[in-house]
């Protein structure tokens, strides 16, 4: 029956996706007061259309003040200044100062236009001094009358107001009406029913528009939020995967012992760098450095031990290299330190720094205090050279050099394929091929 009475009306079963709008459902229509069940639902749905409503409201009940105050003039023109026409206009200015009042509060306090009490006590002191038309200008009251009829469709659709309230004021219009004039002349029971009947049709009209109107704009609204929740379901997705790709990618080129550049990273970042040294025309240098007795540390103090130090050593590069060198760790406890806009001999110099902040470095450890040092192989980016492959080849030669000749020290590979002793200052003579 419910569900026939919709279609006759032309309202659809349900805004769709929107599943489902059954009892117990946040977005379930209440059928006669065409409101939302849950009452924190309706109270969203009022405040989302407040402003609206108020503004609505305000023009409605400014033109009702004025179109009241203006029949003061053929009230006026067929009485005179007498005192019936004096207790009209006393009557007039009182709604109209009634209503004028209720505007100033809704003006302050918005949230009055979608409340309905206030709208309801204004429109019922409204219809109540009405009824003086009948008293004082019995000559007009079939005039009166269809003015009635006017007024109790206009209470639906031409001042905003709940649909219950506005119903409620106009059957008790409906009724002072009926008073009013079975006061004023007896009516027999057909004249009665008829006028009866002529009070109803503006009102079950006035109704089921205003009925339907409402029950669209919330089901409207109840739409929007589910595209809004959606909306901000999809966005967390999208958020969700970014985050979980920025940790892949985090993962794919860190290496996680010590937050560095991972070998795959690290050919990436070597490949950008060198276009850039190249577009230039500066040098670069890679130093590589290989911690000597390493393995030592892991058979005296253990595996955590030497990943303690590793660790460490990772935190000083970070710490003693500038922002744009680039270091990394190519695995086991080599790590390597790509310098942009430096030449082999800058290179040595920064290396051997910071072989000397390595072994002044203490590192605590479960209350030891460990000590390394490093050999560390440099060598200078040459006009015909690629690939990282072969740079790391020729720093690993000088490195391995280093190990060979005592190691903590820093070896230069020279490009001529030689290797040099870097001590600072004054240059050890070159040293053979190793
Ligand atoms: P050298 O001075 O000739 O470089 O001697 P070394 O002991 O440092 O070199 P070797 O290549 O003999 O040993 C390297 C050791 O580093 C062996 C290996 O167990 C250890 N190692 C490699 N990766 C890790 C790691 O991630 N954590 C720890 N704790 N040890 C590692
Ligand atoms: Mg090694
Ligand atoms: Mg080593």
């Amino acid at each position: 029956m419910r569900d026939h009475l919709k279609s006759l009306l032309g309202l659809p079963d349900g805004p769709e996706g929107l599943e489902p709008l059954g009892p117990g459902s946040q977005w379930h229509l209440r059928g006669w007061c065409a409101e939302f069940s849950d009452r924190r639902t309706e109270m969203g749905y009022k405040q989302y259309c407040q402003h609206f409503t108020a503004h609505q409201l305000l023009l409605a009940l400014g033109i009702w003040s004025l179109v009241l105050l203006l029949f003061a003039i053929p009230d006026y023109l067929a009485m005179g200044w007498s005192a019936p026409f004096q207790g009209l206009l006393a009557m007039r200015v009182g709604v109209a100062l009634c209503v004028l009042a209720l505007m100033r509060a809704v003006v302050r306090k918005p949230w009055l236009a979608t409340q309905g009490l206030w709208t309801s006590v204004v429109e019922l002191i409204g219809l109540a001094s009405f009824m003086l038309v009948y008293v004082l200008r019995p000559e007009i009251a079939i005039w009166t009358y269809a003015m009635t009829l006017l007024m109790l469709i206009m209470l639906f659709v031409f001042v905003p107001n709940r649909l219950c309230c506005a119903l409620a004021v106009s059957l008790v219009g409906a009724l002072f009406t009926l008073a009013m004039v079975s006061q004023s002349r007896s009516l027999q029971t057909r004249e009665f029913v008829v006028l009866g009947l002529a009070l109803a049709l503006p009102i079950v009209t006035g109704y089921v528009s205003a009925w339907r109107v409402q029950m669209l704009q919330r089901q409207q609204y109840a739409l929007l939020m589910a595209a809004r929740a959606s909306n901000d379901q999809l966005r967390q997705e999208v958020e969700q995967r970014r985050a979980l790709q920025e940790a892949l990618r985090i993962q794919a080129s860190i290496d996680p012992l010590t937050g560095l550049n991972n070998r795959r990273e690290y050919e990436k970042l070597f490949s950008r760098e060198m276009a850039r040294a190249r577009r230039e025309g500066r040098a670069m240098s890679l130093v590589m450095l290989d911690l000597d007795h390493f393995k030592h540390i892991n058979d005296d103090h253990g595996h955590a031990a030497g990943d303690e130090v590793l660790r460490c050593v990772a935190q000083l590069c970070r710490e003693n290299f500038r922002e744009v060198d680039i270091a990394g760790r190519l695995g086991g406890e080599e790590f390597v330190v790509l310098m942009p806009h430096t030449a082999l001999r800058e290179a040595g110099e920064v290396a051997r720094r910071f072989l000397q902040v390595l072994s002044d470095t203490e590192i605590a450890f479960e209350g030891l205090r460990l000590r390394v040092q490093a050999t560390a192989g440099v060598a200078e980016l040459q006009a015909h050279e690629d690939h990282l492959e072969t740079l790391l080849q020729r720093a690993d030669h000088a490195l391995y050099a280093g190990k060979q000749t005592g190691r903590n020290r820093v070896m230069l590979a020279l490009p001529d394929g030689q290797v040099q002793h870097y001590q600072g200052g004054a240059m050890a003579p070159k040293e053979p091929g190793v």
